[in-house]
């Protein structure tokens, strides 16, 4: 579900994602500095409620603000950043981040929304990361219930057991687990029942085609359909339109992620969307 947006401005980053050891120790070493001089920012994206309209959550999705190259999107340093390994450190940052912001909105009364930040392969396997999770709640305040990780399929079907038992811990400190992509990846339906997730993210690349694809549109329906029998939540990412919305409402998709609603926004922008928005219904 990532694309690239195309500009030239990108190069340095997208030939080094290719390319040799010392470019990507070039990057790596940017990435440190960046992590130093807080040069990474959050956008967050309106997650809306299909029934009542209203924003009842947000994903945090990273940019990088690079002095010289403008908004860097992820998709030119992410995978760099999980190979090198500078996603841990990143997705430390992520994690506090988003959990500080969204205590903030909290106390400043906006609505008690939740805040869904993105867990990569590396960071999942990372043994400290429930001390990591421990210490952004502690640090920032923040009820552990406002706070939802996603992961992709592909992360927690790598090793069923082990998988199992880290979710049960993160699920039992009293934060919920989405399901990314979900679609793209490989899921063991019989294993699905066996994990402590609370939602499904349905891809994009499903919803794309919802209305013209006859296939696509079965699919959607079965993945709505076994969300309500496994009493999961089901949300649609990549919603674009007027119709897409309209026929996932009928179909009681529970909410919807996409540009129909809202870009990922600034952490200023998107608070004055969730008050002209909840406001209105
Ligand atoms: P994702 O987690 O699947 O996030 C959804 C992506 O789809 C976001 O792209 C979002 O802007 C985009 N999107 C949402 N609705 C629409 C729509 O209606 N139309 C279109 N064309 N796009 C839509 P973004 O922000 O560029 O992020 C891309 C990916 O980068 C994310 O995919 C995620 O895999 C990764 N990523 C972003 N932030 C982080 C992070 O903090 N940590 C990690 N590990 N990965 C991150
Ligand atoms: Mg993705
Ligand atoms: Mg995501
Ligand atoms: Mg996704």
């Amino acid at each position: 579900s990532v694309k690239a947006d195309g500009g030239n401005n990108y190069q340095f980053f997208k030939a080094s994602t290719q390319s040799s050891a010392i470019n990507r120790l070039n990057m790596e070493s940017e990435m440190r500095k960046a992590i130093e001089r807080g040069e990474f920012v959050l956008h967050y994206q309106p997650q809306i409620n299909a029934t009542s309209g209203h924003v009842v959550g947000m994903e945090a999705l990273i940019r990088w603000q690079h002095p010289e190259r403008g908004m860097i999107p992820p998709y030119h340093f992410i995978s760099v950043a999980e190979e090198t390994g500078m996603i841990v450190p990143i997705g430390e940052w992520v994690m506090y981040e988003a959990c500080r912001q969204n205590k903030a909105w909290h106390d400043a009364g906006l609505a008690e929304l939740k805040v869904a930040v993105n867990l990569s392969a590396r960071q999942f396997s990372d043994r400290k990361l429930l001390d990591k999770v421990r210490h952004a709640l502690k640090q920032s305040g923040l009820n552990p219930a406002f706070l939802e990780l996603e992961i992709t399929e592909s992360v927690i079907m790598k090793d069923i057991e082990a998988t199992i038992a880290l979710l049960e811990e993160i699920a039992s400190m009293g934060l919920s687990l989405a399901i990314d992509d979900f679609g793209t990846g490989y899921s063991s339906l019989n294993y699905l029942k066996r994990f402590p997730i609370d939602k499904l993210k349905i891809d994009k690349s499903f919803i794309d085609d919802v209305i013209s694809s006859e296939d696509d549109g079965k699919i959607v329906e079965a993945i709505i359909g076994l969300s309500h029998n496994l009493k999961l939540n089901v949300i649609c990412e990549g919603v674009e339109d007027a119709e897409q919305f309209a026929w996932l409402q009928e179909r009681q998709c529970n909410e919807i992620q996409g540009y129909y609603f809202s870009k990922p926004l600034p952490a200023d922008e998107f608070e004055a969307f969730v008050r002209s928005r909840n406001a209105i219904f």
